[in-house]
């Protein structure tokens, strides 16, 4: 089989997923499925969908648009603010967007009313991990604002923590969310629909037993895919960990020294190569590099170590010779995740079907 590539258990997802919306709807909470590291790839949203989300949330247009034309039905959500060039995708292929900028706004507007469409837009608030957010203070008048123009609907209210500074979602600020909800509410007389509690780093904050206010939305990524919480990384019980495995080839494979030879500059990368003398190693390269995945984000098997990676080449040491055309197969953190998901190089290939919907076949995709 063709290498590199990443082998996608379809029926682990959906395992995952069906467990996370279980978790949540026992706590009145819907999930939005995120699916922006996976290019838009149909058959993993169609295994979310599967699971019962009550939509799919992409950060990119273009992936919203890829799964709707390949066949999946379900509320479309932006989770990322449109770019105002894209008023008009955003509102053929969003039923949904997440806001944070008065201009952006109009533009919907005007462009869901040259479309003949309506769009459901959700503001975003910042409470502290200072990635995208409208300041609580200014909610208010973005409301106002909203309800005049035309072809818009308020759609809902939403936060997004952890992302930039590893806020950690608690009490005190979803508490906050809910607190602006009902007061919105109750001084404007509007009814807000969604509450988006946050992302994958909210099941802490869900599992605790904690008050939940008014929120009934979480927006999950990483942990249906990878089955790990993102504040530490530590495996969520009930989950599988392993979805995803990505699997390299083996194109040179030698006994050499441990150490350089020759006056040390800067690696390829801009770095400093740090070696350390263990003497004579078996060292072998894999085609795969920094094109294809990250590669601080590989997980070896047991008797391999990775020692550096370059565009091309992933350079490990192994306690036993590794056979040139014989295989690697690793596991992924997020980080490699996207990148080999999003990379022109790595093949995808769902080994394991499920017993619903549109993938019932192993099937092999460029896509
Ligand atoms: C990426 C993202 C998510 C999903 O995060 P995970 O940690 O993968 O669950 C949710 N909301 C927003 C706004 C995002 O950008």
């Amino acid at each position: 089989m063709s290498a590199p590539r990443l082998e996608i258990n379809l029926s682990k997802i959906l395992q995952n997923a069906e467990y996370l919306v279980r978790l949540a709807r026992n706590h009145g909470i819907a999930v939005t499925g995120v699916t922006k590291a996976c290019l838009g790839s149909p058959s993993i949203a169609d295994a979310l969908v599967c699971a019962g989300v009550s939509g799919l949330g992409d950060s990119r247009v273009e992936n919203l648009k890829t799964m709707a034309h390949a066949g999946v039905s379900a509320p479309m959500i932006l989770i990322r603010s449109p770019m105002m060039s894209q008023a008009d995708l955003v509102v053929r292929h969003a039923d949904i967007s997440f806001n944070t900028e008065l201009d952006v706004i109009k533009a919907l507007s005007e462009a869901a009313r040259r479309a003949g469409r309506q769009h459901g837009v959700v503001l975003m608030v910042e409470l502290g991990d200072l990635r995208e957010g409208i300041m609580p203070g200014n909610i208010e008048e973005f409301v106002h604002e909203i309800l005049q123009l035309p072809n818009l609907r308020l759609a809902g209210i939403g936060t997004n923590l952890a992302c930039r500074c590893g806020v950690v979602p608690d009490t005190k600020n979803m508490t906050a969310l809910s607190t602006l909800v009902t007061t919105l509410e109750k001084k404007l007389g509007v009814i807000i629909g969604i509450v988006s509690g946050g992302n994958s780093a909210n099941l802490h904050w869900l599992m605790s037993g904690c008050h939940i206010g008014r929120i009934n939305d979480i927006r999950l990524g990483e942990s249906i895919l990878l089955g790990r919480e993102p504040l530490h990384r530590t495996p969520i019980p009930g989950l599988h960990t392993s979805a995803f495995t990505l699997v390299a080839e083996v194109i040179e494979s030698k006994i050499k020294p441990s150490m350089p030879t020759g006056t040390l500059a800067q690696t390829a990368f801009g770095e400093q190569a740090t070696p350390r003398n263990t003497g004579n190693v078996v060292q072998s390269i894999l085609a795969i590099g920094r094109q294809d995945i990250d590669p601080m984000g590989l997980h070896a098997p047991s008797g391999i170590d990775i020692l550096d990676a370059s565009s091309d080449h992933l350079i490990v040491s192994s306690d036993h010779f590794l056979k040139v055309g014989g295989e690697v197969a690793f596991q992924i953190d997020y980080s490699a995740l996207l990148r080999g998901m999003t990379s022109p190089y790595v093949r995808r290939i769902f080994t394991k079907p499920y017993a619903l919907g549109l993938s019932t076949q192993p099937q092999l995709s460029a896509a």
